[in-house]
């Protein structure tokens, strides 16, 4: 009766406890399942008690637990026992979960019990990776406005002092004009001074106001681009990258022919995770890019390649342009970073937004390039799973 009484208090107090507790033998045989338990893995005490342990585990570590309860019971060698730590396990249903795994281990009439205490920590788990998302973005952002103060700062200026120095120009200029005018002892023949100075200094002057207004102009609205890139919605769902870039290639097509390049799409492109309209964007930009910085010496020829590399699949735009030396490599990702200003058409925009929707696709950009040969420049993004 003692007995009987002692096994129903224990019994109420394992199915009261907030934690999954199963006991097994040294088998790995299942003799106990509380309630909580229960609750974890989704299946009732009856339907496992007498099981193996094992149908708790995914694979790998279903086919590796006889071998690890085995290696233990021979050699005394202790893996989780009395260590505890952050394992995966198993629901009824097939889905998988971490969770935190204490095992104890007792003697009981000379028979060795192992205790297994489990808690689900999927919740915990998803608030982590919440709080690391939130960290990244916050480190991008961060960065964002870090180059925004920048360019605030520094490419903003160069023209205002532009427009600023000439506007005293012209003022001087007009003043000057109006002096002439204005005096009427003055002879004919400074009308000649008076044309000198409207289409010399007046011109020169205005020519550099309006090309200062329109740098700022260009830089205001690329600032604006960027900043709407970092709020435009995106939706991540398998994207067909081969047919994706028979729509880009085709939408060149006038530069392409224009510059006489070759633009060759490898067979069966590999799909990826991302969004349409930003990829559209990115392979966009970096063709245009291949077809700009072309060498003038060579016919461009643009390759564009892809291959699967586990959880990531790899996209690579080589060019035979004129390269970029290894000290630019990292900051022709800048926003506004060109390094020809003069020589080509362009606000140097391209690649932060490719970058920036590299990151925003949880994929990551880089280039490698040798001078005078060309380059390629690569984009991980989250494969198709
Ligand atoms: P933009 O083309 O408007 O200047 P990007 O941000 O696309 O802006 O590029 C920044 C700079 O990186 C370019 O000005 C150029 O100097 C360099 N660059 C980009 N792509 C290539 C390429 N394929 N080959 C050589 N240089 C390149």
């Amino acid at each position: 009766m003692a007995n009987e009484e002692n096994e129903k208090r224990l019994q109420a107090i394992l199915d009261t406890a907030v934690e999954g507790i199963i006991t097994i033998d040294e088998a790995g045989v299942m003799d106990s399942f509380n309630r909580a338990a229960e609750l974890i893995f989704g299946y009732a005490a009856s339907e496992v008690v007498g099981q193996n342990v094992k149908v708790l585990m995914p694979e790998p570590y279903r086919g590796e637990h006889d071998r690890y309860l085995g290696h233990y019971v021979e050699t005394g060698q202790r893996k989780v026992i009395g260590i505890g730590r952050e394992v995966v396990g198993r629901r009824k249903d097939g889905t998988e979960f971490p969770m935190d795994l204490s095992v104890s281990e007792v003697k009981v009439q000379g028979r060795r019990i192992f205790t297994g205490i489990v808690r689900d920590i999927s919740e915990r788990k998803r608030s982590e990776r919440q709080l690391e998302d939130l960290a990244r973005t916050l480190a991008e952002k961060n960065r964002e406005l870090e180059a925004v103060v920048y360019v605030a700062s520094h490419d903003l200026r160069s023209p205002l002092v532009n427009i600023q120095g000439f506007s005293a120009e012209l003022r001087r200029a007009c003043d000057r004009a109006h002096q002439i005018l204005g005096d009427t002892s003055r002879p004919q023949v400074d009308r000649e001074e008076l044309k000198a100075v409207l289409s010399d200094d007046v011109s020169e002057a205005l020519s550099f106001i309006q090309n200062g207004v329109t740098k700022m102009d260009s830089l205001l609205s690329g600032l604006l681009r960027f900043s709407r890139l970092g709020r435009a919605a995106i939706r991540i769902e398998p994207v067909d990258m081969e047919a994706l870039l028979v729509v880009v290639v085709k939408s060149l097509d006038y530069q392409i022919q224009k510059g006489g390049a070759v633009v060759s799409v490898e067979a069966s492109l590999p799909s990826c995770m991302g969004d349409r309209i930003q990829l559209n964007q990115v392979f966009t930009n970096l063709i245009d890019n291949a077809l700009k910085y072309r060498h003038a010496e060579r016919e461009p020829r643009i390759e564009i390649r892809g291959e699967v590399r586990g959880q990531e699949t790899i996209y690579s735009v080589e060019d035979n342009g004129v390269g970029i030396a290894p000290q630019h490599q990292k900051k022709i990702f800048e926003i506004f970073h060109r390094l020809d200003p003069n020589g080509t058409e362009g606000e140097g925009l391209g690649l932060t937004i490719v970058q920036r929707v590299a990151e925003r696709l949880h994929g990551r950009i880089w280039v490698e390039s040798e001078v005078g040969k060309g380059s390629i420049f690569r984009l991980a993004l989250p494969s198709v799973t």
